[in-house]
């Protein structure tokens, strides 16, 4: 399973898919992604191969500079297009590895306050999350520090919002989460091999990280929400 991100002044959609395949090695049952487009976020998603996401590309292509992408592990609700990521929602879009273990008890508070998630994953209840705190009037990137926050178990994820084509937040615990360096634009990607065709600058995140890229920059932050600075490897995978 993997995770791919990319804020760019270039198409991204074609490049997600390769950079997925590179993490195929990680094992997957479906695969997903999704752009923005002057704020609007679509998305493809399909069970099984990745060829099968690229027929449902090229039958229906997606344009955008930002993205995110998926190959999923299903752990709840089986490996199917409804269950495949991003999980999205009129605000925002998520693709997860891994497992959030309280996602019953938030889901239970989603609830009350009407936010229903369509999908049997634990990954949409952090979509409706954040969702929920955008709704009450916060700014995407506090939204996203507040949820990650109570998130409980082993996890990476990667999530873009509506209305913000240059913003990609992710993070990581219990699971890896590396951050690429690009020309005027920066990747997450689950390790280094997916990142490598774009450049082999990378920054590796920490248990308890998350990060907020843009075209231009990376900030880092600890579990606490205090900004850090992680050093910059170059890798020898080359492209
Ligand atoms: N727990 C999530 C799901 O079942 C993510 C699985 C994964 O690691 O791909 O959808």
């Amino acid at each position: 399973c993997g995770i791919v991100g990319i804020v760019s002044t270039t198409p991204v959609a074609d490049r997600i898919v390769d950079a997925l395949k590179r993490l195929e090695y990680r094992g997957y049952d479906s695969a997903g992604l999704a752009t923005s487009v002057d704020g609007r976020i679509d998305r493809r998603r399909a069970p099984g191969k990745l060829t099968n996401l690229r027929e449902r590309l090229e039958a229906e292509p997606l344009d955008g500079t930002i993205g995110i992408g998926h190959t999923r592990w299903a752990t709840h609700g089986a490996p199917t297009e409804a269950n495949a990521h991003p999980h999205t929602t009129n605000r925002v879009a998520i693709v997860h590895n891994g497992i959030i273990e309280n996602f019953r008890e938030l889901k239970t508070e989603l609830d009350k306050d009407g936010y229903k998630p369509v999908s049997e994953t634990d990954t949409e209840i952090v979509a409706l999350m954040v969702t929920r705190e955008l709704d009450r009037g916060m700014a995407p990137f506090d939204a996203a520090a507040s949820v990650i926050k109570r998130l409980e178990g082993a996890f990476a994820l990667a999530m873009m919002f509506k209305g913000e084509d240059n913003l990609i937040v992710g993070a990581r615990q219990g699971a890896p989460l590396a951050v690429g360096h690009g020309e005027n634009e920066m990747i997450l990607g689950s390790d280094a091999i997916a990142i490598a065709p774009f450049t082999n600058k990378v920054t590796y995140l920490e248990e308890g990280d998350w990060v907020a890229i843009t075209k231009d920059d990376a900030r880092i932050f600890d579990r606490e929400g205090q900004p850090v600075e992680r050093a910059m490897a170059q890798t020898q995978l080359g492209v």
